[in-house]
């Protein structure tokens, strides 16, 4: 479906349940925010759900606490259609899924080529940067001009998905969708010193453990770093925000592909992957059941730290040839 189709699916209902993926990042938070001060302006009501209470550290975007998880409801709330976005598959939302009525109509509006394509009414673009550069483009063809609000989010969505601008997903498209969200009223010194620098000290730290667990592997062409069970579940970890760890894997000279191993409980360990184009980690995760994009993936290994990573490096090794 195109975006006029899309805002056409929005044009004709009143109030929306929306959600996002478990765990959800800074452009599923960006991209559900925006959406929903988009909606406001057209005078609908957007009722904002994750799975889980979301990570505080984006609690800078205005009127944050809009987000509501599972927690604050005894049943589903009233609404005449789902907006999932950011979530390849409708497993990804979690248990939020239960509050999605069958017979409710359903957009999903997502750019992870991993898309399963799982609701009545799909806007799936692999080649946007990100699923709130999307939401851009529909509230463009809603024929809205972002207020500042809705400004921030979006381009908090998009700096988080394409690493500030840096990866092969930023477009032309994606840098014109960025300046007129900062001509709207985004600042991009303020929404980076608040995402980038309010590291707390526990995240500091834990970056360095992340750093010192690093081995090369296939003949320095995969980086692994791993944090296991009994630090997860640390009273410090509490604090930690991991985001990015993985990306200094990747960054040594002849790294192609790199993974970053959490053993989040005993036997089941998440893996972050991320590659320089050479491997595609989507397919990588896929032999896991997990997916995303082709330099950007994660995937749920169920075993234990150590066999997780030698079943990890034994496909890598397949798909490196
Ligand atoms: P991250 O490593 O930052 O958690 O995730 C990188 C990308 O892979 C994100 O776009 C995320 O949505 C996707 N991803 C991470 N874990 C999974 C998973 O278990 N299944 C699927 N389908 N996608 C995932
Ligand atoms: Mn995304």
């Amino acid at each position: 479906m195109s975006f006029s189709e899309a805002a056409n699916f929005i044009r004709q209902r009143q109030r929306f349940l929306i959600t996002s993926h478990v765990n959800p990042d800074g452009d599923g938070i960006g991209a559900m925010m925006g959406l929903e001060r988009a909606l406001r302006k057209l005078g609908k009501e957007g009722i904002m759900i994750l799975e889980a209470e979301p990570p505080k550290i984006f609690s800078f975007l205005p009127e944050y606490d809009r987000l509501k998880s599972l927690a604050d409801f005894q049943h589903a709330p009233q609404y005449d259609a789902a907006i999932l976005v950011d979530s390849p598959t409708l497993e990804r939302v979690g248990k939020v899924a239960d509050f999605l009525k069958p017979d409710i109509p359903m957009l999903n509006l997502d750019h992870h080529v991993s898309n399963q394509y799982f609701a009545p009414v799909n806007l799936v673009e692999p080649t946007f940067s990100s699923s709130a550069e999307m939401v851009y483009r529909l509230v463009v063809e809603l024929g809205l001009a972002p207020d500042s609000g809705c400004a921030e989010c979006l381009y908090t969505g998009i700096i988080i998905d394409t690493g500030r601008f840096r990866f092969s997903n930023t477009s032309p498209d994606t840098l014109r969708a960025a300046a007129a969200l900062v001509a709207a009223g985004a600042r991009p010194d303020i929404i980076s010193e608040k995402i980038y620098e309010k590291n707390t000290l526990e995240t500091t730290r834990a970056l360095g453990k992340f750093i010192a667990s690093l081995s090369l592997e296939l003949d320095g062409k995969a980086a692994v770093g791993s944090f296991e069970n009994e630090f997860i579940t640390s009273e410090e970890y509490q604090r930690v925000e991991t985001e990015g760890f993985v990306n200094h894997a990747l960054s040594i000279e002849g790294v192609e592909v790199a993974a970053f191993l959490k053993e989040v409980e005993k036997g089941k360990t998440r893996a972050s992957l991320r590659s320089r184009g050479g491997m595609d980690v989507n397919k990588l995760a896929g032999a896991f059941g997990g997916g995303g994009h082709s330099r950007a993936a994660g995937c749920t290994i169920m075993a234990p730290m150590a066999q997780a990573k030698a079943q990890l490096l034994e496909q890598m090794a397949k798909r490196l040839g």
